[in-house]
C-alpha cells in the first residue's frame, strides 16, 4: 500500500493554493531581464515596506540566534493600545492567514462545517478542507457578499462564517452597519471570522469601528494584517481581535514561535509609522483611478474596488474566454497580473494597483495583448 494513500481524503481532494507568479520564476520561464519585470498580481505594496519596519529589523539581526518572544509581548502591547483591547484579546499570526488558521483548527473538524461566499479568498476552503470540514459556498449578488444568503446557509453542524471586507478578489464592499446587523442575527455558537486585511485603504466615508462589535459579540473573530498598507508581506505577521476565551483556544494550537522576530520587531514600528501608511494609501486612491480611467479607456468593465487591486473583465471572442490568454501574453511582456478562473471568475484577470510607472505599463502592455 502506498503511503500517501493513508492520509486522510480530505487531505488530498484538497487543491493547493496558487501563488502570484514570483518575478523570478517569470525572469527564468521566458528569459527576461528581472529589472524589467512589474508584479502587480499579489496585492503587495508598490512603495516597498515602511522605512520604520527597516530599521527595526536592523536593530534586531544581532537577536538572531533567539528564539523569538512566544508571546510577542511588544508587539501586543502597540496593538492594545493602538485597539483599547486587553492583550490576552489578541493573537498574531505568520501572516493573517495562519490566524485564519488556527481559528479553523480551534473550531473546524470532520463533520462541522463553514459558510463563505462565492468568489470569497481561497484561504477559507483550504482551512476548512484540511480539517475535515464542509464548505457552505453562498453564491455571491453582484460579486459581493449576499449576508442574507449566507445567514440562511447556516446549518447546525456550522461553526465559522467567514467575512473578508473587502473581499478578495473582487474588491467588493459590505456596509458597516450590514455587518453589524448580520452579528446581531447570526447564532452565537457560530464564530463570525471578520477578514479585514485590506482594511486600511478604506476612504474615511466607508470606515466602520468593528473592534468595537467585540464586546456586544464574543463569536467575532476580526483579522488584519501587515502584509499589504504596511508592505511587509515577505515578513508574514497578521494578528486577531477576538473574545480571549477565543484567543486561548487559538494559542493552543498555533505553533509556539508562529511570529519571527524581525517580523514581530518590523510590525511594532511599521504601526507606528502613520505617515507611510497615509502615502500607501494616497499613492493606492491615484493609482486605483489611474487604472479605471484606463479601463475605460479601452472599453473595458471592472468590478468597483476599494481594496488595493482590482478585477478587470477580458471580453470574450466569439464566446470563448480570453483572460487567460491575455494573462499570458502580458506575461511576454514582463508584466504578471492574477488570473482568477479558480475563483469562478474566468473572464477576469486581477490587477494590484501600482506606482504610477507600473500602472501605466501594464494598461499599454494590456492595449497591446486585447489587440491580438
Ligand atoms: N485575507 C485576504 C482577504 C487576503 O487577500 C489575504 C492575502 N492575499 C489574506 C487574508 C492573507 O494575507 P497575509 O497572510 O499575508 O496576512
Amino acid at each position: 500500500m502506498d503511503l500517501c494513500e493513508f492520509s486522510p481524503p480530505y487531505v488530498r481532494a484538497i487543491a493547493p493554493y496558487q501563488p502570484g507568479k514570483p518575478i523570478s520564476e517569470l525572469a527564468r520561464e521566458y528569459a527576461l531581464d528581472e529589472r524589467a519585470i512589474i508584479k502587480l498580481a499579489s496585492n503587495e505594496n508598490p512603495l516597498g515596506p515602511s522605512p520604520r519596519a527597516v530599521a527595526a529589523i536592523q536593530r534586531e539581526l544581532a537577536e538572531l540566534s533567539r528564539y523569538p518572544d512566544g508571546n510577542a509581548f511588544d508587539l501586543k502591547a502597540a496593538l492594545s493600545r493602538r485597539h483599547g483591547l486587553p492583550q490576552d484579546a489578541i493573537v498574531v499570526g505568520n501572516g493573517s492567514n495562519d490566524v485564519l488558521e488556527a481559528a479553523a483548527a480551534a473550531f473546524l473538524a470532520p463533520g462541522r462545517a463553514s459558510v463563505f461566499s462565492q468568489h470569497a479568498f481561497a484561504v477559507y476552503p483550504l482551512a476548512t478542507l484540511a480539517r475535515g470540514a464542509k464548505c457552505i459556498v453562498v453564491p455571491a449578488r453582484d460579486y459581493g457578499h449576499d449576508l442574507d444568503g449566507m445567514l440562511a446557509a447556516i446549518t447546525p453542524d456550522t461553526r465559522m462564517v467567514f467575512i473578508a471586507n473587502p473581499n478578495n478578489p473582487t474588491g467588493t464592499f459590505v456596509a458597516g452597519g450590514e455587518l453589524e446587523a448580520f452579528l446581531d442575527r447570526a447564532p452565537r455558537d457560530v464564530l463570525v471570522v471578520l477578514d479585514e486585511a485590506y482594511n486600511e485603504y478604506l476612504p474615511p466615508e466607508l470606515r466602520y469601528d468593528s473592534v468595537r462589535w467585540l464586546a456586544k459579540h464574543p463569536n467575532l473573530l476580526v483579522t488584519r494584517t501587515f502584509s499589504k498598507v504596511y508592505g511587509l508581506a515577505g515578513l508574514r505577521v497578521g494578528f486577531g481581535l477576538c473574545d480571549p476565551k477565543v484567543a486561548d483556544l487559538m494559542n493552543r494550537v498555533r505553533q509556539p514561535f508562529n511570529v519571527n522576530s524581525l517580523a514581530l520587531a518590523a510590525a511594532a514600528a511599521a504601526l507606528e509609522d502613520k505617515e507611510f501608511v497615509a502615502r500607501s494609501c494616497e499613492v493606492n486612491r491615484a493609482g486605483m483611478r489611474q487604472l479605471e480611467q484606463g479601463f475605460a479607456a479601452l472599453a473595458l468593465r471592472h468590478i468597483r474596488s476599494v481594496g488595493n487591486f482590482v478585477s478587470v473583465e477580458v471580453p470574450r471572442s466569439g464566446g470563448e474566454a480570453r483572460a487567460g490568454a491575455v494573462f499570458e501574453n502580458l506575461l511576454r511582456q514582463g508584466v504578471i497580473v492574477r488570473p482568477v478562473a479558480g475563483y469562478a471568475m474566468p473572464d477576469h484577470l486581477r490587477v494590484t494597483v501600482g506606482t504610477p510607472e507600473e500602472n501605466a505599463r501594464f494598461l499599454a502592455a494590456l492595449k497591446s495583448a486585447l489587440a491580438r
